[in-house]
């Protein structure tokens, strides 16, 4: 699939856009979902330029996930959750709406989530949540 670098995440990659970043190393990067489906919802994406995970080289896509690990542990304990959902929509027909890959991690049950990319979450809170998550990651 074409690969718009005009889409958010790789303007965020750029630094044209803010995030509210809890990790990142010269090959991905981990931050905070705007719109939470809930609390600590948290996006982890490659730093290759790959629309969907069928476009991600599979050496890419075995190093993230080994970052989404590093993350959803960080997650649960930073924020004593049990269980932590991992959501990766590849297309516009599964759902997916910002056309670079990414890995959602929510720790929260299917069954209580919000509605995705619905609404805006309250961006201190979440910033808060980042700092804990971020002190959790640096002491693995
Ligand atoms: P998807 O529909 O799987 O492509 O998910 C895209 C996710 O990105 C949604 O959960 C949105 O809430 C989230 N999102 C959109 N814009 C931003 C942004 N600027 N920073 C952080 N998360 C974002």
């Amino acid at each position: 699939m074409t690969y718009n670098e005009q889409n958010i995440f790789a303007r965020i990659l750029r630094g044209e856009l803010p995030a509210i970043k809890v990790y990142e190393d010269d090959r991905t990067l981990a931050f905070m979902d705007i719109m939470p489906q809930a609390e600590g919802h948290t996006l982890v994406i490659p730093k290759t330029a790959a629309v969907t995970l069928l476009d991600l080289p599979a050496e890419d896509a075995a190093y993230t996930i080994q970052i989404v690990q590093k993350v959803a542990r960080a997650i649960e304990k930073a924020l004593d959750k049990k269980g932590i959902i991992l959501m990766q929509l590849s297309g516009e027909e599964a759902g997916q709406t910002v056309p670079h890959v990414h890995f959602h991690l929510i720790p929260e049950s299917l069954h209580q989530l919000r509605q995705h990319a619905g609404q805006m979450g309250d961006q201190e809170h979440i910033k808060r949540l980042a700092e804990k998550i971020k002190a959790a990651i640096a002491s693995e």
